[in-house]
């Protein structure tokens, strides 16, 4: 699944090429995505200049002139940058065309979107109760103290709360968690401040190095069909259940939590 790491490297490998130029043609394929794309989508966007690309939680935001088109990769999307020599494959349900440079948009499992966003994005429904970006100063461990206070929530799922803080996906929950020495299960009430101010250094350092390991697959965005994006990355504790603990060797515990496959050492997080 994309993360904010991906989706953050999707529009560093994009913007380049689109960014300024103006829209000439759209072609929807397949508009049932998570939710309809609109209809009129070719006239909102016909000759609208892309002004810029920003990006808040695992939403994109492609600024226009009359408004924003508001890009979700759900569980399996990516965007690319492709030529129109390059013919659309099955999955591949919606080109914009600037020229003779495409923004081709593929979802094999459709849980992505396309919406049109008129007025302040932040007010949107879908953006509205967001909380901070990770790698922002309003996500501090000051901030991650008092949200956490009284709330009897395992530490793990609070962290992927999308009103606590957007983009912690449930492999840096893991690793962040790991190297901050918190046991995943702990209530998110119990956390010391200093807890807090280890668990969000690390959240952001997790972040920022997949981000910048990320940095190196900015060419595959443009051409070709794969998937560009998705990267691999070294995991301390995920994907490691019953190996060594990289700390004390212990073999690493699994548990399930809100579905999602938790790993930690029993020794060294607590
Ligand atoms: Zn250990």
């Amino acid at each position: 699944m994309p993360e904010l790491p991906e989706v953050e490297t999707t529009l560093r490998g994009i913007a380049p090429h689109i960014t300024g130029r103006a829209v000439t043609g759209v072609v929807v394929r397949q508009p049932k995505l998570r939710w309809p794309i609109p209809d009129n989508l070719t006239e909102l966007l016909h000759q609208q200049p892309l002004s810029g690309i920003s990006r808040r939680g695992k939403y994109l935001l492609l600024h226009f002139p009359g408004g924003i088109l508001l890009i979700h990769l759900g569980m399996s999307g990516s965007l690319r940058i492709v030529t129109e020599a390059m013919p659309a494959l099955f999955h591949d349900h919606v080109d914009l065309a600037f020229g003779e440079v495409i923004l081709r948009y593929c979802d094999p499992r459709r849980f992505g979107c396309l919406l049109w966003v008129e007025g302040d994005p932040q007010e949107y429904a879908l953006l509205r109760h967001l909380g901070p970006e990770p790698l922002t100063e309003a996500f501090s461990g000051e901030y991650l103290y008092e949200r956490s206070r009284k709330r009897n929530l395992p530490v793990k799922q609070f962290i992927m709360t999308n009103d606590i803080v957007v983009g912690v996906g449930n492999i840096y929950a893991n690793e962040s968690l790991f190297m901050a020495r918190i046991k995943p299960i702990r209530k998110a009430g119990s956390l010391t401040r200093k807890n807090c101010d280890d668990l969000v250094r690390d959240i952001k350092f997790v972040l920022e190095r997949s981000i910048t390991q990320g940095g190196t697959t900015l060419r595959d965005f443009v051409g070709g069909d794969g998937k560009p994006g998705y990267f691999q990355q070294q995991l301390l504790v995920y994907g490691r259940a019953g190996k060594p603990c990289p700390e004390c060797s212990k073999p690493l515990k699994e548990v399930r939590m809100g579905g999602r496959s938790t790993v930690y050492c029993t020794d060294c997080q607590r």
